[in-house]
């Protein structure tokens, strides 16, 4: 399947003004840049998307750059989770892999040029104090009795903190802005603190690190990057960037540009929030299919078309915005009914005998894999005395709409004849229905009657002696609620999990043709939505399958009743 142009947005038509300008020589370079503090989500596919997308359609390219400046919280693990998801993603960042840390050296010396221009120096409050002098929204900051030290003092004490003479707290580096700036980040911003912390790549080399607001500007200068790409909350951060970048002057200049980060319903994307779920066990981990990280998303089995899809069909904008989760299920689906083949498999098997069909014969069908379009292709159904069908689809007692399986009544098995209920058996002790007694019309083969009588159902069945077991997990949405972030003032987002979130079905049954399928194969199950075969729990005797998503569409609904979105 082709995917569509790219739409245009905002910072497209800015990009496309400064190519035509001729502003960076006419070049486009972007970065993606996660700090290695948790596995991506899919808010930032849409980061991917945007920056790669970008990269790619300018004829420019994009980094990978790990913001790697806060050695408590980062881990290796994470750093090899994201370089995994960006590249199932779909994108490339070929020499490109940076990280921040490699550019340590560099920021200290252009720490070290800000303080002999007179433009940082060393401020010795506490971190409670910078606070209380910061000022409020309404009310100015007020300057640090520090503010005055001589160059000489300040270089003294930074190059002392480089070598770990002062304990954490002791000392930060801050830039000389203006305490009275109705920017609160622009009042003497701290761009070096101290932590005695091992980092995952530089070691003990460093107990000096530097503030995200110094060391991402600075990053965007040393890679060359032309469109610094950010989500919204960093709108205010922008004077400081520029302030950083008008200090060092580098030869070439970025420029940084804001779009609304994605939220979803029933989603929670923080990576704080994240991280909770995982830590409490409230999930399996981070690959756990609710989850909404990407590594989950694949697990479940969806698509990465499809997300590169949705992320196309939400659009830029600077307002922030939540987008239904029925529009990510409506890309999964546009996606997988193109490609998936259609399958049989019962969920919840009941077991049916066809009093008129031979016990030992094996009557082999032919069943197409897809089948609107028949000429791809199909494969042989063995058809059986004894069969499952869904245990919802008989019903004893029906009520009026009700037009599956029900005594005295003919329907139609898909592929294969017409059945009629001729009778039922029930468990002695619980009078639950064990077994359904049919006999089936040789006269219907492939589905229809010759005398041209209806029926009003067909049903998806599997071969009882000729199909496998399996297990099965349906899966719902993680919240109950479709703010989960807006919780009650005291309250925690945890207690609108649903738990209700993931259903496991033991003894799903399903057709020999999958007895091949392999971890990540997609199928369409008739009847019941698309699975995939779970790439960490699936046994070679008994595979487990992973609902991706049913087959019923909201989302045109949804759409109908808010043309807005
Ligand atoms: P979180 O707020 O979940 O902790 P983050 O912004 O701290 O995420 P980073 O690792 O810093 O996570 O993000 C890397 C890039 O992805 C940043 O450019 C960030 O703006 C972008 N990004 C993060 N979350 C989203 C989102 N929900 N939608 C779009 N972009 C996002
Ligand atoms: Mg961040």
């Amino acid at each position: 399947m082709s995917e569509a142009l790219t739409p245009t947005n905002f910072i497209r038509t800015i990009i496309e003004e400064d190519v035509a300008a001729g502003k960076n020589e006419g070049q486009v370079i972007t970065r993606f840049p996660p700090e290695p503090n948790g596995y991506l989500h899919i808010g930032h596919a849409k980061s991917i998307c945007l920056n790669f997308g970008l990269a790619r359609d300018f004829g420019g390219r994009c980094h990978l750059r790990f913001d790697d400046t806060n050695p408590v919280k980062e881990d290796v693990e994470y750093v090899e989770s994201i370089q995994n998801d960006v590249r199932w993603l779909g994108f490339d960042w070929g020499e490109h892999l940076h990280y921040a840390s490699d550019y340590f050296e560099r920021l200290f010396e252009y720490a070290v040029m800000l303080i002999r221009k007179g433009s940082a120096y060393v401020c010795s409050l506490s971190a409670d104090e910078i606070r209380q002098y910061r000022g409020t929204l309404t009310e100015p900051g007020k300057e640090s009795p520090y503010r005055k030290r001589s160059i000489e003092e300040n270089l003294d004490l930074f190059q002392r903190m480089r070598a770990g003479e002062f304990e954490e707290g002791a000392h930060v580096l801050r830039a000389k802005i203006d305490m009275a700036s109705p920017n609160i980040v622009l009042r003497d911003p701290t761009l070096y603190r101290i932590r005695k912390a091992v980092h995952h790549r530089t070691g003990t080399t460093w107990c000096i690190y530097p503030m995200y607001d110094f060391a991402h500007c600075l990053s965007d200068a040393i890679e060359g990057i032309t469109h610094s790409i950010c989500t919204l909350e960093f709108e205010n951060n922008r004077a400081l960037y520029d302030w950083v970048i008008d200090q060092v002057n580098p030869p070439r200049r970025p420029r940084q540009y804001e779009f609304a980060r994605l939220n979803l319903t029933y989603t929670v994307l923080s990576k704080r929030k994240l991280i909770r779920l995982v830590q409490e066990k409230h999930v399996e981990g981070w690959d756990d299919p609710r989850m909404p990280t990407l590594s989950g998303l694949r697990r479940r089995g969806v698509p990465p078309e499809a997300i590169r899809n949705f992320c196309d069909r939400i659009g830029l904008a600077r307002r922030d915005s939540v987008v239904d989760v029925a529009l990510l299920e409506h890309c999964i689906r546009e996606y997988l009914n193109e490609t998936a083949l259609r399958v049989m498999a019962v969920l919840k098997p009941l077991k049916l005998i066809i009093e008129n069909f031979p016990e030992d014969r094996v009557e082999m069908l032919d069943a197409p894999y897809y089948p609107d379009r028949p000429e791809l292709g199909s494969r042989p159904l063995p058809f059986t005395r004894e069969l499952f069908i869904e245990t919802d689809d008989f019903l004893e007692a029906p009520p009026k709409k009700f037009f599956r399986l029900a005594p005295d009544r003919e329907v139609r098995l898909r592929y294969a004849y017409f059945v009629r209920c001729i009778g039922v058996e029930k468990n002695p002790q619980t009078g639950a229905i064990e077994t359904i007694r049919c006999t089936y019309d040789p006269e219907t083969r492939g589905g229809g009657a010759p005398d041209g009588r209806k029926v009003k159902a067909t049903l998806h069945w599997v071969s009882a002696s000729h199909g496998r077991p399996a297990q099965v997990r349906l899966y719902n949405h993680l919240f109950t609620r479709p703010d989960p972030d807006d919780v009650l003032e005291g309250g925690d987002f945890t207690e609108s999990l649903n738990p209700q979130s993931r259903q496991v079905l033991d003894n799903a049954w399903i057709e020999p043709a999958l007895i091949q399928a392999r971890a990540g194969e997609r199928f369409q199950f008739e009847r019941l939505g698309y699975f995939c075969v779970d790439e960490k729990d699936s046994l070679p005797n008994r595979p487990v399958y992973n609902r991706i998503v049913t087959l019923r569409d909201e989302w045109e609904k949804i759409r109908k009743q808010s043309p807005a979105t």
